[in-house]
């Protein structure tokens, strides 16, 4: 339902939680967060308002100032902590916003190669198929890119590994992502209202549009994998 992404030189997890926030009035069942210290991935999530993430927010003090977060309207599998994103797989972390129409087969596929799953959703699959591609060797990005090649549905999908932890992954088919410009800071988001606090300079990314986010630029390709120069947008409203 929701997705914020942040990467800078401050703490993520306050920054993310209070953007969910931002997007609280589309309605969710459950929210998370998974933040990146240095080659650790801590992950924080819990079911129903808010609040209940807040308070295990404050109390874990999940470091790092890399994470993506979420708020989740379920569509496949029961509101709860295990189906709530981030979805975590060895290194992988994902938000997603969406449906995978063909989670099963794929569920099949990776459960034959020896995968176990901790929820039920679809999403979960996402964190699967990028860790393999990235145990095969390739970088982030093109591990994306070849997981997305195998999924049928909608998207946007925000990424973080631990093992590359220095930028954040987003693509988009068919749900709204934006890229949220900053000094020395940048953030994804699923909906401007989520940023207008830390900036007003947007970019819009079009359908199969890939973004690679660190903390000093924002590099966007094409679905044929081209970098291509996107238009960055003023925000003058204020919601
Ligand atoms: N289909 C996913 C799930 O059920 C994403 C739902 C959403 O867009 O929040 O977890």
């Amino acid at each position: 339902c929701g997705i914020v992404g942040y990467v800078g030189d401050k703490e993520s997890a306050p920054i993310l939680v209070s953007g969910l926030k931002r997007l609280e009035y589309r309605g969710y069942d459950s929210a998370g967060v998974a933040v990146v210290n240095r080659n650790q991935l801590n992950v924080v999530r819990a079911t129903g308002k808010l609040r209940n993430l807040e308070n295990r927010v404050v109390q874990d003090q999940p470091a790092g100032n890399i994470g993506i977060g979420h708020t989740r309207w379920a569509t496949h599998g029961r509101p709860s902590d295990e189906n709530a994103h981030p979805h975590t797989y060895k290194n992988v972390a994902v938000v997603h916003n969406g449906i995978i129409e063909n989670h099963l087969s794929l569920k099949e596929q990776l459960r034959a190669k020896g995968h176990v799953f901790s929820s039920e959703t679809d999403s979960e699959v996402f964190a699967h198929l990028i860790s393999d591609e990235l145990d095969r060797g390739a970088d982030l990005p093109d591990a994306v890119r070849a997981a997305i090649a195998q999924v049928k549905g909608t998207y946007a999908l925000a990424v973080v590994t631990s093992t590359d932890p220095n930028r954040i992954v987003c693509t988009k088919d068919a749900s709204p992502m934006v890229l949220g410009l900053g000094q020395g800071q940048n953030f994804v988001a699923s909906d401007v209202p989520a940023l207008l606090e830390h900036t007003r300079d947007f970019v819009y990314m079009e359908e199969g549009d890939l973004a690679v986010v660190t903390a000093a630029k924002v590099d966007i390709y094409n679905r044929q994998g081209q970098l291509v120069n996107r238009p960055t947008r003023r925000i003058d409203w204020t919601p």
